[in-house]
């Protein structure tokens, strides 16, 4: 039988009241597929990030509760923040009982105009890992870029980037999410033949919305190619085929990357648990028995 997959999963901070309902609801459904962590992002400013530091908190309170069922682990950015602002905060997750962080540089409020470091805050995020190893026995994952990081010159000089954020001190990275398997492909040859020898994690964006994604892809420099648009093409306003198709388009990359040998699969959930439980499923992580029983 084939190995089980590594999965994780990545969600944003709910706002109080309905939607951080829904959140623990998807949290509970998605928990039995037996993810490795459950990542939650960092906002770009006040009230966001004080709904990341209370949800990584309540996430540690329950993973005591529940026995370690989700490990938690909590998004940092350098934007916009001290040092000592950002070290305050990981010292008193660390204290909370946080072992799992993803070190990240964060993009000016807006995206509108270019990143400049806080003058009394981290550089980017290779400098972030290197703070971050300093508070504690951090597990740290960083972001990669398999089309190329927008404010990158080349690839060339984004997989010196990524090298930087390895020798800092990272475990693995997550990729930013991409739609051709050869994309991802490409980039892993590149990253293998300068040296690199952490994982890198695909992530995978299951469609939940299509327009959306198309609006959102364009800020963060990931493609939408011909193919995906035909098969999303006039499906606006049919969810269910919208679903059936973006569950297939999304099982098929994970099964042709399997079938090259990754592992590890980390999810972007947008906070909804049905398109990724169907994917998990279709790629062998299905719910672990003791949870199924
Ligand atoms: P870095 O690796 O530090 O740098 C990326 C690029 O910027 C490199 O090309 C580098 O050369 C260049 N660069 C670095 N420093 C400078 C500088 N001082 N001046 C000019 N160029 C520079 N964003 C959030 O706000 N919150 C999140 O929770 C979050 N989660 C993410 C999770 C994943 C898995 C990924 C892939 C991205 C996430 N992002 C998040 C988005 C991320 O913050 C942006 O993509 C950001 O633009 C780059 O972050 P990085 O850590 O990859 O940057």
């Amino acid at each position: 039988m084939a190995a089980r997959p590594s999965i994780s999963f990545e969600f944003f901070p709910p706002a109080p009241g309905a939607a951080e309902a829904r959140f623990w609801d998807t949290v509970e459904r998605l928990a039995p597929l037996g993810p490795e962590f459950v990542s939650i992002t960092y906002g770009a400013g006040g009230t966001t990030r004080e709904r990341s530091d209370r949800i990584v908190r309540a996430l540690i309170d329950r993973t005591r509760i529940d026995r370690a069922r989700v490990a938690p682990a909590g998004h940092l950015t350098c934007v916009g923040a001290s040092r000592a602002e950002i070290d305050a905060l990981a010292h008193a997750w660390a204290e909370a009982g946080l072992r799992r962080v993803v070190a990240l540089r964060g993009d000016m409020p807006g995206l509108s105009v270019p990143y400049a470091p806080h003058p009394q805050g981290y550089r980017d995020a290779a400098d972030l890992v290197a703070g971050l190893r300093r508070i504690a026995d951090f597990d740290i994952s960083v972001g990669a870029y398999p089309e190329c990081h927008p404010d990158s010159a080349d690839l060339a000089c984004d997989l010196d980037n990524l090298k930087r954020k390895f020798d800092a001190g990272a475990e693995r990275a997550l990729t930013q999410y991409f739609f051709d398997a050869e994309v991802y492909l490409r980039f892993r040859d590149r990253a293998a033949r300068a040296g690199l020898r952490a994982p890198i994690v695909p992530g995978i964006m299951p469609i939940a919305n299509f327009a959306k994604l198309c609006a959102f892809s364009r800020r963060c420099g990931a493609s939408i190619p011909t193919w995906l648009a035909e098969r999303f093409a006039g499906l606006d306003d049919d969810p269910e085929t919208h679903a059936m198709v973006a569950a297939t388009t999304a099982s098929e990359l994970c099964r042709r990357l399997l079938a090259e040998g990754v592992t590890a699969f980390h999810f972007y959930t947008l906070n909804q648990a049905p398109l990724c439980t169907a994917v998990c499923r279709m790629l062998g992580a299905t719910p672990m028995l003791e949870e199924a029983a």
